[in-house]
């Protein structure tokens, strides 16, 4: 691992606009924006990397999210990108968008797209190897034979049991996705849960080694849309959904921990608190590249949830 100083964490804040239900409730728009990095809220003003206000299109928000760190995983770096805000404050539209829409598409889509007219765009004597895995957390924290946890020889931590393939074409990706989210419905229908509240992963593996050279380059980057982070009293969830509820609001704590020893550069990290980190260990801090994308509303209905966000993101200055 390389000096932890290294350690790369940019956070960008991304605020959606205003839907019609809010329209009609007649909520107010509460954030007020300063250059391009700082959002004012009741008056008090939160200071990311980057705040990205209502009207920015998804190439923007790659452009600013995600295109360096692509670039990185291809030079062999690691990297973990993260949307974190509560329920219908963008995180799906800003990690996936609509899948197939090349306007609308989000972050996870234009990233395989790119990778791939990378890999195009080489000389013959480049081999690439592209691995993806697809998994939802809430598999990993209901399932204790499913989906577990194990660590490779190198004490690499793996996910055994999850969607996982190589692919040769941006399409063979998408159908991955797809696949990993029907049998992600399929397993929580068989619990007979309803839960939309789960971290869903997807892992893009990257190799290539130079066939004359024989020389080998490997980088892996996280996309990661976490669950909700609405506290749970708000949900009025009961029984099994309730404790499922506690154990993705602990993953969600566990993970703020992480992430701001990192970015206090914290000698010891407690990355062995939850599968979830568990699982980014070898992507997050050392000389990995992260990236933290706060979703929020612009509502005055959710002002509260959306000051407990901004908070969040502020840990990981
Ligand atoms: P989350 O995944 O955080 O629960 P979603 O991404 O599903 O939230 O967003 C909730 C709704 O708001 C969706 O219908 C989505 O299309 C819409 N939405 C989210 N962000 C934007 C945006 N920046 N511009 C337009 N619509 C958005
Ligand atoms: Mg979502």
């Amino acid at each position: 691992m390389a000096d932890p100083a290294e350690c790369t964490i940019k956070v960008m804040c991304r605020f959606r606009p205003l839907n019609s239900s809010e329209v009609t409730r007649g909520d107010k728009y509460i954030p007020k924006f300063q250059g391009d990095d700082t959002v004012i809220i009741g008056g008090k003003p939160y200071l990311f990397d980057r705040v990205l206000q209502s009207n920015t299109t998804q190439v923007q928000v790659y452009n600013a999210c995600a295109q360096k760190i692509v670039k990185d995983v291809l030079d062999g770096y690691n990297g973990t990108i993260f949307a974190y805000g509560q329920t219908s404050s963008g995180k799906t539209h800003t990690m996936e968008g609509t899948l197939h829409d090349p306007e609308n598409m989000g972050i996870i889509p234009r990233i395989i797209h790119d990778i791939f007219n990378y890999i195009y765009s080489m000389d013959e004597n480049l081999e690439f190897h592209i691995k993806v895995c697809v998994f939802c957390a809430f598999l990993l924290i209901i399932s204790k034979t499913n989906l577990s946890v194990h660590e490779d020889k190198n004490r690499v931590p793996y996910v055994k049991g999850c969607t996982e393939r190589f692919v040769c074409s941006p399409e063979e990706v998408m159908d991955t996705i797809d696949e990993g989210k029907s049998n992600r419905h399929v397993a929580v229908t068989n619990m007979n849960e309803h839960s939309s509240r789960s971290h869903s992963i997807f892992l893009i593996n990257v190799k290539q080694e130079n066939t004359q050279t024989e020389q080998k380059l490997s980088g892996k980057l996280y996309l990661v849309d976490l669950a909700g982070s609405e506290k749970v009293s708000k949900t009025g969830a009961e029984g099994a959904v309730l404790d499922e509820a506690k154990n993705i609001n602990k993953s969600l704590s566990a993970l703020g921990n992480v992430i701001s020893a990192l970015a206090e550069s914290s000698t010891y990290v407690p990355y062995r608190d939850s599968k979830m980190t568990r699982i980014l260990q070898d992507s997050l801090g050392g000389n990995c590249r992260t990236t933290i994308v706060i979703c929020c509303s612009p509502s005055s209905f959710n002002e509260a949830e959306t000051k407990s966000t901004l908070m969040f993101g502020q840990r990981a200055k």
